[in-house]
């Protein structure tokens, strides 16, 4: 499943800011994810425990943003968020957009102890 492989990437990324910062304890995650990153909520919700298991994120808590996808137009220039997979400009339906959010997942900070 891809959000495994997501999720231990994740444990590992988030290991090594514990050994830098010499935290002990993951408290919480502060992730965000794009419409458009291809990363679901539900799965990577189930597969972090289970990646997490007998490391020290054990136990954290995942505080997650969806982020919208929004998009400038080039025809009339407007920003919008078109919904998800339909990508245009929802003010004038021109599909000569420029994607400015939502592509992105990123971890965005932790709570440690
Ligand atoms: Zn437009």
């Amino acid at each position: 499943m891809h959000e495994l492989s997501l999720a231990t990437e994740m444990v590992r990324t988030v290991k090594d800011v514990l050994r830098k910062e010499g935290a002990s304890e993951v408290v919480s995650i502060s992730l965000s994810i794009g419409a458009l990153s291809g990363v679901e909520r539900e799965p990577l919700e189930f597969c972090f425990p289970i990646a997490a298991e007998g490391t020290p994120l054990a136990g954290a808590r995942l505080v997650i943003e969806e982020v919208p996808v929004a998009v400038r137009c080039g025809a009339c220039e407007k920003d919008s968020h078109p919904e998800y997979p339909l990508i245009e400009c929802v003010e004038c339906g021109s599909s000569n957009v420029e994607i400015m959010a939502g592509r992105d997942f990123v971890i965005k900070s932790l709570e440690v102890r």
